[in-house]
């Protein structure tokens, strides 16, 4: 299998990082994952302006994203996929901790493989822990996604395959990697980007194409909500079924179904060429 790594492909098994890389010991860079159908990247633009945020959040200089590009071109080459993801990768190097960020490490493209279709619909918890609407790395997608991890593999205990955050005041934020959506009274409603949660590429285009509302939702809405879904770059859109003890029959309901068949429709459109 090929990467892309300092600017050409490489095979993956002889492939070098820095043992010091800020990424790997202090969670020190950036990351995303892209959708790919047969072989095309989806909504790269979205992505790559994503990546240039992050990169400024952490005080990295830009990515290069012409390379970015030509990167995410020739793995997709390499590595044929009729429905896979592709993970760019760009770190802090290992130049003094904390230092003026004239310099920056890897920038690293990986086709994660070959993915199915998510079910229509899963199960999903809350958990106690909280996140912070107003860290320095609040919005940014960073490597630093230990956290998530727990609070994921709490979920996997207990059945469900997402876990969901509120913020320190109690309103409903994300899943560890994704976004989350309610139904009341049959509109749409996420919590805004202000709740402290990324600004999920998939969101977005729910947001554009279902005309879902940007609401402060206490976390107990979960409670009473008529429907509930998450979005991601790996889920699109995906009913939930039941949210800690609470079962939702019937999912996707008719509200997710709906967004769930506008999404597949216009998501074509979104494929680079
Ligand atoms: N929230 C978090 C914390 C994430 O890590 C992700 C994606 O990985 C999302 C939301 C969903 O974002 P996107 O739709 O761009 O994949």
């Amino acid at each position: 299998m090929k990467l892309w790594l300092d600017g050409g492909l490489q095979d993956i098994k002889s492939a070098r990082v820095s043992v010091f890389d800020h990424g790997l010991t202090v969670g020190d860079g950036i990351f995303e994952t892209v959708k790919a159908v047969d072989g095309r990247p989806f909504a790269l633009t979205r992505h790559l302006d994503r990546l240039t945020r992050s990169a400024r959040g952490l005080g990295l200089p830009d990515p290069d994203l012409d390379e970015v590009r030509r990167g995410c071109a020739a793995v997709l080459e390499a590595n044929p996929m009729s429905l896979g993801r592709l993970r760019i990768t760009y770190t802090g190097g290992h130049g003094p901790l904390g230092s003026d960020r004239g310099e920056h490490g890897p920038t690293l493209v990986v086709a994660l493989g070959e993915t199915q279709r998510r079910p229509d619909s899963t199960a999903v918890i809350t958990v106690p822990w909280t996140r912070n609407e107003r860290g320095a790395l609040t919005g940014l997608k960073t490597t630093s996604y230990a956290e998530n991890v727990v609070a994921l593999a709490r979920a996997h205990q207990q059945g469900a395959s997402e876990a969901l955050f509120a913020n320190t005041v109690g309103q409903l934020c994300e899943g560890t990697g994704s976004n989350v959506f309610v139904v009341l009274d049959g509109e749409i409603h996420t919590p805004p980007l202000a709740s402290g949660c990324l600004a999920g590429i998939t969101r977005a285009l729910t947001v554009e194409w279902t005309g879902a509302k940007e609401t402060d939702l206490p976390l107990d809405v979960l409670e009473r909500a008529e429907e509930v879904f998450l979005t991601s770059t790996l889920r699109d859109i995906q009913a939930v079924h039941r949210v800690d003890e609470r079962e939702l029959p019937g999912a996707p309901g008719p509200v997710t179904a709906k967004a769930m068949r506008v999404f597949d429709e216009r998501s074509g459109d979104d494929l680079d060429p």
